[in-house]
């Protein structure tokens, strides 16, 4: 089985970044600049923080945080989520989610800046990912799956895909971006009858459950290719996926590892959301 690297991934979209960022700077003498806007002190958030920080920088790019108390009010929020959003020195938002309760998200998605929306949250973004338009946003986990399958010459056109899980930051976009690219596309869920069965006929399996090593080897045909997308901790608090990596060794062809696989290609898929942000404010 080839373990699909994130980091490789990752530097092949780092490499088209910089040729652009080097004509933003030649037409702007400016480096396009991210801010990322936290509410309260989460430790997924502030760990998601400095990962983004860390990529963004070593693609050249600058990052702002804009942190909140957690008990700020949906008012005052949303009057200083504006600010950010007019201000021209931004290029674009990453919005760390899930917002406290006491925030009406719909509402902050739906007045965020559509060309400053890096991770895909705004109902214009939605619709042309929906549409297959390529001046959207896609969040950036789903774009980070089609990055790895294209970075590593995986053919996508025509195959059967089986995505397990639809939440609209992973599984519902990432259904279009295959659809786009031609994929025979399966959506499962919790409600979904024959689960195993259904996985076991992917050639393209994608895990975003978000349950443990829940995908073993019952789940999986022989010679697929599986991209695991889920985070979560073990019982001896380590990070592992949705997939049970050591249980499809002799099975699936190619597999991306949890760390090290599609978390890495996320935050590079920030970058280069950055970088197409500045290069579409250039002067002409
Ligand atoms: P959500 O909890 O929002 O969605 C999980 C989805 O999986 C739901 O659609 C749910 O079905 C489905 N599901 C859950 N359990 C089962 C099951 N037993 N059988 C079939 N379907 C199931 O999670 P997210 O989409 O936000 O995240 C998914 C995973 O990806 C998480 O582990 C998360 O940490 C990780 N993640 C990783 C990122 C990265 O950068 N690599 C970024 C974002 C997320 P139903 O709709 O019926 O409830």
């Amino acid at each position: 089985m080839v373990i699909l690297k994130g980091a490789e991934v990752s530097a092949k979209i780092k490499e088209q970044a910089e040729k652009d960022l080097r004509i933003i700077k030649e037409k702007t003498g400016k480096t396009p600049k991210l801010a990322i806007v936290r509410i309260g002190e989460k430790p997924d958030d502030l760990s998601y923080e400095r990962g983004a920080k860390k990529k963004l920088e070593s693609f050249g790019l600058e990052t702002e945080v804009y942190p909140f108390p957690e008990e700020i009010s949906h008012q005052e929020f949303k009057a200083e989520f504006e600010k950010i959003n007019e201000d021209c020195n931004i290029t674009g938002i990453l919005l760390l989610k899930p917002l406290p309760k006491q925030i009406n998200e719909k509402e902050i998605d739906s007045i965020i800046d559509p060309s400053k929306d890096m991770d895909g949250i705004s109902p214009v973004n939605i619709a042309k990912i929906f549409a297959g338009e390529e001046s959207g946003y896609a969040p950036c986990t789903a774009e980070a799956v089609i990055e790895t399958l294209k970075a590593n010459q995986i053919p996508i056109s025509g195959k059967r895909t089986v995505i397990v899980g639809r939440s609209m930051i992973v599984g519902k976009p990432l259904s279009m971006l295959l659809l786009k690219e031609n994929a025979t596309v399966t959506i499962c869920h919790t409600k979904t009858v024959n689960l195993k069965e259904t996985c076991q006929e992917a050639e393209i399996l994608v895990a975003a459950a978000g349950r443990g090593k829940m995908l073993n080897q019952d789940y999986v045909g022989s010679g697929a290719v599986v991209i695991d997308v889920g985070i979560n901790v073990d019982e001896n608090g380590r990070l592992c996926g949705d997939v049970d990596f050591e249980s499809i060794e002799g099975l699936a062809s190619m597999a991306t590892p949890v760390p090290g696989g599609v978390g890495a290609v996320t935050t590079a898929v920030l970058a280069k959301h950055l970088v197409k942000a500045a290069m579409e404010h250039l002067p002409s």
